[in-house]
């Protein structure tokens, strides 16, 4: 396909720094969109954090609710063994006696057994304690850390925003210089092909698709007063090796 338009080298030339700053205004907006992301992720580590701490401070004080509730059914047992142990003086049958002592010594035996408990849960309220502070040390160095990170994942936003704009600003000066109808063919193209509108001739191929040319659009190229499409991959054709460092 050739455009009847007429066009100079000198116009591909501009608009190959155009593509160029083009390259480095998508470099720097997907850096971009990447931030909010890494913000997120530094969030959601504090949050779990947070979560984490939340958890074993409830488990910590379940663990001494526990141990509280067999402190109180410990005592109320040996309320009882005291009453019973006085109430021996008064029984007066055989049977009764040893009933009482019976309840008594059965009563001695819970007392052993919930001291037993007691004994554990003290342990486990100990490690409980510990978890709950190593949980609540870990969520503070996140939180310390998130407000650093997130900062400097900020400091960068503005930074790559600035950079942005000024490559932008060059964008509209360099765009300046080229044909409306070359410029529009460009972006149209370069929407199309993953940003990238303008492909240099290497040899007879399409350096972008690497497919081989026809002659004629060869010849064409050569002359530089069309604008020549490749076949397969629909970019501008253009054969000028360097134009500035940073173009493509
Ligand atoms: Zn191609």
């Amino acid at each position: 396909m050739t455009s009847v338009m007429a066009i100079t080298r000198d116009d591909l030339g501009k608009l190959l720094l155009v593509q160029a700053q083009d390259k480095e205004i998508d470099a720097l907006k997907k850096r971009l969109a990447q931030i909010p992301e890494g913000i997120a992720a530094i969030r959601a580590e504090t949050e779990a954090g947070k979560a984490a701490m939340e958890a074993a401070k409830k488990k910590s004080q379940e663990v001494q609710l526990r141990r509280k509730e067999k402190e109180l059914e410990m005592s109320q047992k040996e309320a009882a063994i005291k009453k019973h142990q006085g109430e021996l003086n008064a029984v007066k049958s055989n049977d009764a006696f040893k009933a009482l002592l019976k309840e008594i010594e059965e009563a001695k035996k819970a007392v052993s057994d919930i001291e037993t408990e007691v004994l554990t849960l003290m342990d486990e309220g100990d490690a409980a304690l510990k978890g709950e502070k190593a949980a609540a040390a870990d969520f503070k160095g996140f939180e310390s850390k998130q407000g650093e990170q997130v900062k400097s994942l900020e400091a960068k936003q503005a930074e790559l925003n600035a950079q942005l704009s000024s490559a932008e600003e060059r964008r509209k000066g360099l765009l300046e210089g080229v044909p409306a109808e070359l410029s529009d063919k460009y972006e149209k193209t370069r929407q199309r092909r993953q940003g990238i509108g303008l492909s240099r001739v290497d040899g007879n191929l399409c350096t972008e698709c690497r497919m081989a040319l026809p002659p004629q659009i060869l010849i064409n190229i050569k002359k530089g007063h069309s604008i020549e499409y490749c076949d397969s991959c629909q970019r501008i054709l253009h054969d000028i090796a360097t134009v500035s460092s940073s173009a493509a």
